[in-house]
């Protein structure tokens, strides 16, 4: 993964949404600075008893429109200037949502799959407790992302409540239900991509019925929005893991119970293919639900999707984006088509306020209000101001951060 460009990438986006919103060069020096930042060292004993040093990452981008908001990574590849751009885009998400939150990112560079259940929990306690005095329901507010899941946030949660003396359990999203979770929020990122699909369809004027789908990713993201997918009646024709692609398979549900199994997409009766050949695949419409940098000015001319709905967050370089665009390839951007996650983290974090809990239609029926909204701004300013969705969310969601700075003002 190509860190610096991650972070030149989301500086390059937020320059030209600067632009085209003719802001100014105090605008943009507050806009394209991150808040707060955090870099900490994690200790890890190991089942063996060795100690481990793991470097932890936190960083609040903005709490202009409210607490900092966004989740934590747990990825060998993870440094200080990718969590800053992941924080960026996490604050324009926020925004163009319109949630009450600013923009935050977190993570350990390690990889959790070399991690007993065991050494997981004291990794995740040690950092919860390294960046304890920066986080808060009313500061910051950590979730699930790449390589870390509800257990992770149960543990958050109880390691911040240890040390607050109660239990609080508003500090996380994304929790199992028992602690306060909220119904919805597993599948939610992969709904707000099914969701984003359909739309796209829409606008694009292809039936949504037997439309082909391929997924890049069969995980948190991808598996939901799969199955959400072929319940609404399109066809899903190939997803893929870090191990590589597979089509042929008869239905998700099928193939997700194999994988369940016997931990691999290599069902019997189904053909493997390469990462390239699925985003390459004659498809209606690709999701690439992985890793960021996997459109690239390599790979996106060979792309035949008429639509790409991006569930990973920052999966298409500029590179990429320039050829896509060329080629009228409509392109949902991560900041859209992703946020289905954030948005019932929200709901989640006002259910945590309330003591109050929402039945699993109602955080549906909220979830699908929101994301049209926010579908249909974008559609319009893009179509309004003739530029590429990115940068018509990317506006949108700029513009808002930079109008509370300017009703804020400035302390002192
Ligand atoms: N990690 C998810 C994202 O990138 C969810 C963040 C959250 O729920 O706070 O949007």
């Amino acid at each position: 993964m190509t860190t610096e460009s991650a972070l030149q990438t989301a500086r390059t986006q937020l320059r030209r949404a600067v632009e085209l919103l003719q802001l100014t060069e105090n605008d943009w020096q507050t806009l394209s600075t991150p808040r707060r930042i955090l870099e900490v060292a994690v200790p890890l004993r190991r089942d063996n008893g060795n100690v481990e040093m793991y470097k932890g990452f936190r960083v609040q981008y903005s709490t202009t429109r409210g607490p900092s908001k966004g989740g934590v990574r747990f990825h060998p590849d993870i440094d200080m200037d990718e969590t800053v751009a992941l924080a960026m885009l996490m604050t324009w998400k926020c925004a163009l949502t319109n949630l009450p939150y600013g923009g935050a990112k977190g993570g350990i560079a390690v990889d959790a799959h070399t991690l007993s259940l065991g050494e997981n929990e004291r990794l995740t306690r040690r950092y919860t407790s390294e960046i304890l005095p920066i986080i808060g329901p009313e500061r910051d507010i950590p979730a699930p992302d790449v390589g870390t899941d509800e257990r992770n946030m149960a543990w958050m949660m109880d390691t911040y409540s240890v040390n607050a003396g109660f239990s609080v359990p508003g500090v996380v999203t994304g929790k199992p239900i028992v602690l306060g979770g909220s119904l919805g929020r597993t599948s939610a990122t992969g709904d707000g991509v099914a969701i984003s699909t359909i739309e796209a369809l829409r606008v694009k004027g292809i039936d949504q019925k037997g439309a082909t789908v391929a997924i890049q990713g069969f995980g948190k993201v991808g598996y939901w929005a799969a199955i959400a997918l072929e319940n609404l009646g399109l066809k899903v024709v190939a997803v893929s893991d870090v191990s590589g692609g597979v089509t042929g398979f008869s239905s998700v549900a099928d193939l997700w119970k194999y994988f369940q199994a016997n931990g691999n997409l290599n069902m019997p009766g189904t053909d493997k293919i390469t990462q390239e050949e699925l985003l390459h695949l004659d498809v209606d419409v690709l999701i690439p639900a992985a890793l960021a940098d996997s459109v690239t000015e390599k790979t996106a001319s060979g792309i035949k999707a008429k639509i790409i709905v991006e569930g990973a967050n920052a999966p298409t370089t500029p590179g990429g984006d320039q050829i896509l665009n060329d080629n009228k390839v409509l392109v949902v951007p991560d900041i859209l088509a992703n946020s289905g996650g954030v948005i019932v983290s929200y709901f989640e974090w006002v259910q945590d306020k309330q003591n109050y809990f929402w039945s699993a239609d109602e955080v549906k029926q909220n979830l699908n209000d929101i994301m049209m909204k926010s579908f249909r701004e974008v559609e319009h300013m893009a179509k309004d101001k003739k530029v590429s969705w990115r940068e018509a969310a990317h506006m949108i969601g700029v513009a808002r951060v930079a109008e509370a700075h300017r009703l804020r003002g400035l302390y002192p």
